[in-house]
């Protein structure tokens, strides 16, 4: 995986690490998406089909409770939750969908470790009639089986990946092995803004749908637009999608929150760019910040939001991060699951643990804005598919004995 092909660069970071049998396929995708995206009526179908199928435009809500409870700036929420199958993810798997379509391939295949990004994969592959088959670590699968029961049920196949640790890592070298033997029919849907060029592009172009529209909306309902925008960053999707909306505007301060995990010194969270133990490294086909040993292997990475819990980040981001045009920081589990419960009881809302990363940083800050500012805070994705973890965090009697109950109902 030594051959560089040098476009794709943002600053230092990025390119295109890629084994040579893929050239051919990695050009035509080049070529495909530059067409797609020159061609107004692409933008114009994905549009279309996302308002249709999906929930765009999402809103985006006034928390007046949550600017009242800190008594700083008004927050204002982009609701990306309201996305089928629950996240921002949905962007980016209809988009890479229509360009399937017009490439002529029949075939999908993407890697997932929560499983939420194969379940967007699946419904997509199922909406526009391909193939799919989605590369899942063997521990993984045990841990998501909600998950992987939708993407079957939607005609996915879900292909246990049993070798190194059986998580996300093993299941991303899995499907580029994968791509190289049915690279002529086949897709790589891959989840992030991370990866060979052009996937950071690509992938952050149909993600900045999120961005286009909060600047609208907020220049709508405020009548100005915010002074901070707070967005959760695994790989950095979501986090590049609203972002770009606002990057021209140099009044607005972008901050992006990585997992601190138990502790950003504890040797036991995500955080590749507010960590001190990241440095810059070539993996999975681009260079980036990568939580890594002084031997290159890649550490082991704890988040209590499995959306976060990766050992590398946006190439993209790791630019803006140096050039000091986004600020980063992060949030602890424990500092999450706060920021969940006063979300919960003031606003109603329901945000996912990835998204509540967000939130943490936006409340430590609030009270240093004026009442006659707005701050956005992206929420990525709902809260539904945490249950188990958050109810286990809270350590709720009522939810033990009922878990119990139902075990023993299901196991008779
Ligand atoms: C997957 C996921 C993330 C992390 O991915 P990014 O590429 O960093 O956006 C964040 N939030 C939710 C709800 C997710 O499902």
């Amino acid at each position: 995986m030594n051959q560089t092909i040098k476009t794709g660069y943002y600053g230092d970071w990025g390119g295109a690490f890629i084994p040579e049998v893929l050239y051919e396929t990695f050009r035509e995708l080049n070529i495909a998406f530059k067409e797609a995206k020159a061609d107004p009526a692409f933008r114009q179908e994905y549009l279309s089909l996302m308002g249709t199928y999906s929930c765009r435009p999402t809103p985006l809500t006034h928390a007046e409770n949550l600017s009242s409870h800190f008594g700083g700036a008004q927050f204002y929420i982009k609701r990306e939750d309201l996305n089928h199958t629950g996240a921002h993810k949905a962007n980016n798997v209809m988009g890479q969908g229509l360009l399937v379509k017009r490439m002529g391939k029949k075939r999908v295949i993407a890697e997932t470790g929560a499983g939420q990004h194969g379940v967007a994969t699946a419904t997509m592959a199922a909406k526009m009639g391909f193939d799919c088959t989605i590369y899942m670590g063997e521990e993984d699968i045990m841990r998501q089986r909600p998950n992987v029961f939708w993407m079957e049920k939607m005609g996915a196949t879900v292909v246990s990946v049993t070798s190194g640790t059986k998580t996300l890592k093993d299941a991303i070298n899995e499907a580029f092995r994968d791509w190289v033997t049915n690279m002529e029919d086949t897709h790589y849907v891959l989840g992030t803004v991370c990866g060979p060029h052009p996937f950071p592009e690509m992938v952050a172009w149909f993600q900045s749908i999120i961005g286009q529209e909060a600047r609208k909306q907020i220049l709508n309902q405020f009548g100005k637009l915010p002074s901070r925008v707070y967005a959760c960053v695994g790989g950095g999707s979501n986090a590049m999608g609203i972002f770009q909306g606002f990057l021209q505007d140099r009044t607005v301060e972008l901050i992006g929150v990585e997992a601190g995990g138990k502790g950003i010194n504890s040797g036991h969270h995500a955080s590749r760019l507010t960590g001190k133990d990241a440095s810059a490294g070539v993996a999975q086909g681009y260079k980036t910040m990568f939580l890594q040993n002084d031997d290159g292997q890649m550490r082991d990475t704890h988040s209590v939001a499995a959306g976060l819990d990766y050992v590398g980040v946006s190439p993209i981001l790791a630019d803006l991060w140096q050039k000091g045009l986004v600020r980063f920081s992060s949030a602890t589990d424990k500092e999450v699951m706060e920021a969940l419960d006063l979300t919960m009881k003031r606003e109603g809302l329901i945000p996912a643990l990835e998204s509540s990363h967000a939130f943490v940083q936006a409340f430590k800050e609030a009270g240093e804005l004026g009442s006659d500012e707005a701050l956005i805070i992206n929420m990525s994705g709902r809260g539904d598919k945490d249950i188990f973890t958050i109810a286990h965090a809270f350590d709720d009697p009522s939810w033990k004995e009922f878990i119990r109950k139902k075990g023993a109902e299901y196991a008779a």
